[in-house]
């Protein structure tokens, strides 16, 4: 880890009032032609840390308290939305870039727009690309951020790390047209298109007479086409086939075919904001039934029918992928599922796979590095905040019992949102543990995922916790850090991601 404070020199740090308390981070000085600038933090905040010769350009264009004396300025500039913007002109390695078009891309989300720091000193090691700025329209509702603010946290962290590799920005899990011209206009990178409200799950299992009728009342040019389609010739995969019987391809064509022409309309609407700007991601893994390979494939198709341009794909794959623990399910059945989605997926030769809520993944991620390759997509969202809870457990266990007490009033509102099937039941009361046990609590699986999913509780709808647990983290950096570091270093290392 080189998020290692040193202390500002003297010349420049006593300029300002209190300077003898600035710190930098070892990585973050970078210069222009014009302006030095470091990521510094005092007793009290973190705020860039700006010196020039002249008061000019775009040291002039940072918002913050300027000083000078000996030959030069120096600008004290707090993390806001202005001087993110500057920074990213300056700096454009801070701005977010398309990374779907790696190998390998991991999504780090970052409910608390604190974590991509050290996210990022993992991605100077390893040979994959990150998306820091990361957040779905449910995690942004229930922490009252927006996407502005998720990329402009990514990119101050970003410059605090020093990391110049690029990474993603990812409107996730949009469903819908204002949704998507929100994420576009802050400059998402990423767009993963959620299908589930224009999915019509119901023919998955409805019995076959209501699948007929319904497939029948559609027209007959439509039918004939997806029969001669679908029901020709079984596909030759690499080491298995895809072969639809009549029943299986009725049943596709009612789920499918509405989402696919939404996602059409999407495709066109990326297109005509600018080819190649935003990657598209296209997700049908927010729904009860496993996605079957036929389903898979049948997607896939239809997409190229209709000429969408689309860089990852995220079925629901078999077992369960909660939230925030490991793999629930047969490893041997998903590995064989998973090697066909692997075989869909290089048919085609255009996309790649995703995996959502993989974090915690353990027992699962070598079978996922292996069978692709190294060539995927991983997206975990809510563990980086989990790991923070964690910090806080050992480094501030009076604030962790609050917001353990405060997760059980939360639960009941968090379980309408999540699918979680954990036995809270078994969960201590917090007063018989002593402040050693505490971080137990976030080795169990239904310690874990009551903090994961109660996070809105804290975050967003109470302020004064929201403060506490900024402050906790502010003062206890080092220590979330760790965390993190350890944390994401097992996923990479599990999932065979190569170092640099
Ligand atoms: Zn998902």
């Amino acid at each position: 880890m080189s998020l290692k404070l040193v202390k500002v020199a003297a010349e420049t740090a006593n300029l300002f009032p209190n300077g003898n308390e600035f710190f930098f981070y070892e990585d973050s000085p970078k210069s222009t032609a014009s302006f030095d600038a470091m990521m510094a933090r005092d007793g009290k905040e973190r705020f860039l840390l700006l010196t020039a010769k002249e008061n000019a350009g775009d040291f002039a264009a940072f918002e913050g308290e300027t000083v000078s004396g000996n030959g030069i300025f120096a600008k004290k500039a707090p993390l806001t939305e202005k001087n993110a913007a500057v920074l990213r002109k300056a700096f454009p390695w801070t701005a977010p870039v398309p990374v779907l078009n790696k190998k390998c891309s991991f999504g780090c989300g970052d409910r608390l727009g604190l974590a991509s720091a050290a996210h990022a000193e993992l991605f100077k090691k390893y040979d994959a690309f990150p998306v820091f700025a990361q957040q779905s329209i449910r995690e942004l509702t229930l922490t009252k951020r927006t996407y502005r603010s998720v990329i402009d946290d990514a990119t101050f962290l970003v410059f605090q790390a020093g990391y110049m590799g690029g990474y993603g920005a990812d409107g996730d899990h949009l469903k819908s047209f204002e949704h998507i011209d929100m994420a576009l206009e802050v400059g998402v990178t990423m767009l993963t298109l959620d299908l589930s409200d224009e999915l019509h799950p119901a023919f998955a299992d409805c019995c076959i007479c209501e699948v007929e009728k319904a497939y029948n009342a559609l027209s007959a040019d439509v039918r004939e086409n997806m029969e001669k389609l679908y029901l020709s010739a079984p596909v030759q995969l690499k080491s298995s086939k895809i072969e639809f019987s009549k029943e299986e391809l009725m049943r596709c064509v009612l789920i499918y075919t509405d989402a696919m022409d939404f996602a059409a309309e999407v495709g066109a609407k990326l297109e005509a904001h600018g080819a190649g700007k935003v990657d598209l991601e296209i997700s049908v893994d927010e729904t009860s039934a496993p996605t079957l390979p036929e389903h898979h494939f049948f997607v896939a198709n239809e997409l190229k029918r209709r000429n969408v341009t689309f860089a990852s794909l995220a079925p629901r794959f078999i077992g369960e992928f909660q939230k925030g623990i490991d793999y629930i399910g047969d490893l041997a059945e998903f590995r064989k599922q998973f090697g066909q989605h692997v075989e869909i997926a290089d048919f085609f030769g255009s996309y790649k796979l995703s995996v959502h809520s993989g974090s915690d993944k353990f027992s699962a991620f070598p079978i996922i590095g292996e069978l692709t390759n190294g060539h995927f997509h991983l997206k975990t969202a809510g563990t980086s905040w989990l790991e923070a809870v964690e910090a806080i457990s050992f480094a501030d266990p009076k604030l962790f019992r609050e917001i353990y007490n405060k997760a059980f009033d939360a639960l009941p509102a968090a379980l309408k949102l999540y699918h979680i099937t954990a036995d809270f039941s078994v969960l201590p009361k917090e007063e018989t543990l002593s402040d050693d046990q505490l971080p137990e609590l976030l080795k169990c699986v239904p310690g874990r995922q009551l903090l994961h999913i109660t996070y809105g509780a804290m975050l967003g709808e109470d302020q004064d916790m929201h403060n506490k647990i900024y402050r906790a983290l502010f003062v206890h950096e080092d220590e979330y850090n760790k965390q993190l570091d350890e944390h994401f270093e097992k996923h990479i290392k599990l999932l065979g991601i190569p170092a640099k």
